[in-house]
C-alpha cells in the first residue's frame, strides 16, 4: 500500500541502558541484518512511503549510512531530540514513528494505524492492562481506564513540530499531541508489538553462524630510543617504531583485520592520527576500543593468527607471551590467538633493519 503523505521514521538512536546484552539493542541481528534494518525492511515490505527516515547515534550514523540508503538523522540524549531532528527533514503532512525495538510489531497493528490516517492529529495502537494496577502505598488504580501505548504512531507533522517546540518530556507523540490538545486516537495493539527490553525475546531469529574473515597490514620505521612494544608486550631492543601511537604494528595489523572482518573500516578512520587523544597511547587501549565497538555492533573475534615481519630483534623468546597477551586482550583461548615471527632473509625494507612490518587475520562470528 502506498502512502505519498506520510514519512516513516524508525527510533534507532536509543542507548540500551536496560539491554541486558553487550550488544547494542538496535544491532541485535537477525540473520546477518542489525535489528533497526530487519524491523525496516519488514515495513517496507508492505507499505511504501514517501521517505524512511532512521534515527541514529552520532557515532553510529556512518555506518547506518552505509549500509542502507535511508535517510539519517543523528540522534540527541533522548528519544523526543532525535525525532526533533528526524522532523527537520521531513516533508510530507505526516509520520509514521516505529521504534526499532519493537522490530516485531504486527503488520496488522501498522496497517490499523495507517487506516485512521485523518481520523485524528495522532493515532496509536494502545492494549487494556490486564495486570492489577497499585500505587506506590498500595492503592488500586482503575485498570479499566488504562491503556498500554505502543507504537508506530501516525501524527500530523505540523501539529507535532508545534508540540514538540513547546512541551518536553514526554515518551510518546500520542501523549504530547493529546497534553497540547490535539486530538488522539486508539486502535487496538498487540503483545508482539511490545519493546525489546532484556535481550532474549528474538531467540526464535538467530543471528547468522557465518564466519567473517578479516586481513590487516602495518609497517613502522625503528625509532632509537623509544621502548618496543609488540603485541602490547615489551621487547628488549635498542629501537622502538616511530609512530603517532606506542607504535605496535602487531596490535594495528590485528585491528584492522578485525575491523575488515566486521566491516567497519580501518583503524586510521577509528583512531585518526589527527586526533591528538591518540598521541601515544597504548595500542592495547586501542584494542580494548575496537572490541568494545564490534560487540556493540553485534560481532565476537572468534581467532586470529599475526606474523611478524622483523630481521631484528630476535621475537622467538617472546611470542608465548604475546599470544598470552593478545588472548587476553581479545577475551578467548590461548590456541585461538597465534603469533608468528619471521625475516625477509635480508630483502626490503625489514630486511635492511629500516622497521618491523605485520599482517594478521581475524575470524569473527555473530553475537548470539
Ligand atoms: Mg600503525
Amino acid at each position: 500500500m502506498k502512502f505519498s503523505d506520510v514519512t516513516f521514521i524508525l527510533m534507532s538512536a536509543g542507548n540500551s541502558a536496560r539491554f541486558r546484552s553487550p550488544v547494542k539493542k538496535q544491532w541485535l541481528r537477525v540473520g546477518e541484518e542489525p535489528l533497526w534494518e530487519f524491523a525496516a525492511r519488514r515495513v517496507l515490505a508492505e507499505f511504501e512511503f514517501a521517505k524512511t527516515i532512521v534515527t541514529a547515534t552520532p557515532a553510529e550514523a556512518r555506518i547506518v549510512r552505509a549500509i542502507s540508503d535511508y535517510e539519517v538523522a543523528e540522534g540527541g540524549e533522548t528519544r523526543e531530540e532525535s525525532l526533533r531532528n528526524a522532523l527537520t527533514i521531513v516533508e510530507s503532512e505526516w509520520v509514521l514513528v516505529a521504534d526499532a525495538a519493537r522490530a516485531l510489531t504486527p503488520i496488522e497493528v501498522i496497517a490499523r494505524v495507517l487506516a485512521e490516517k485523518g481520523a485524528a492529529d495522532s493515532i496509536a495502537p494502545a492494549l487494556k492492562v490486564v495486570d492489577t494496577i497499585v500505587t506506590e502505598d498500595g492503592e488500586a488504580a482503575d485498570r479499566e481506564k488504562l491503556r498500554r501505548v505502543q507504537t508506530p504512531q501516525l501524527s500530523r507533522a505540523a501539529a507535532l513540530r508545534e508540540a514538540l517546540a513547546a512541551k518536553s518530556g514526554f515518551s510518546d507523540e500520542t501523549t504530547l499531541i493529546a497534553a497540547f490538545g490535539g486530538k488522539v486516537k486508539y486502535v487496538e495493539g498487540d503483545e508482539l508489538a511490545g519493546k525489546l527490553t532484556y535481550g532474549g525475546e528474538i531467540a526464535p531469529e538467530a543471528p547468522s553462524g557465518a564466519a567473517l574473515i578479516g586481513q590487516g597490514f602495518d609497517a613502522h620505521a625503528f625509532e632509537a630510543g623509544k621502548p618496543l612494544r609488540l603485541c602490547g608486550v615489551n621487547v628488549p631492543s635498542d629501537f622502538g617504531l616511530k609512530a603517532h601511537s606506542d607504535g605496535d604494528a602487531a596490535i594495528h595489523a590485528l585491528i584492522d583485520a578485525i575491523l575488515g572482518a566486521a566491516g567497519l573500516g580501518d583503524i586510521g578512520t577509528l583512531f585518526p592520527d589527527s586526533d591528538q587523544t591518540y598521541k601515544g597511547i597504548d595500542s592495547a587501549e586501542l584494542l580494548a576500543r575496537t572490541v568494545e565497538m564490534i560487540t556493540r555492533f553485534g560481532f565476537k573475534v572468534l581467532g586470529a593468527d599475526i606474523t611478524i615481519i622483523a630481521e631484528k630483534p630476535h621475537l622467538e623468546p617472546h611470542k608465548t607471551l604475546m599470544r598470552k597477551n593478545l588472548a587476553r586482550l581479545l577475551a578467548l583461548r590461548y590456541e585461538r590467538v597465534n603469533v608468528k615471527a619471521t625475516t625477509t632473509e635480508k630483502m626490503g625494507f625489514t630486511g635492511r633493519g629500516e622497521g618491523i612490518a605485520a599482517q594478521a587475520i581475524a575470524v569473527l562470528g555473530y553475537h548470539n
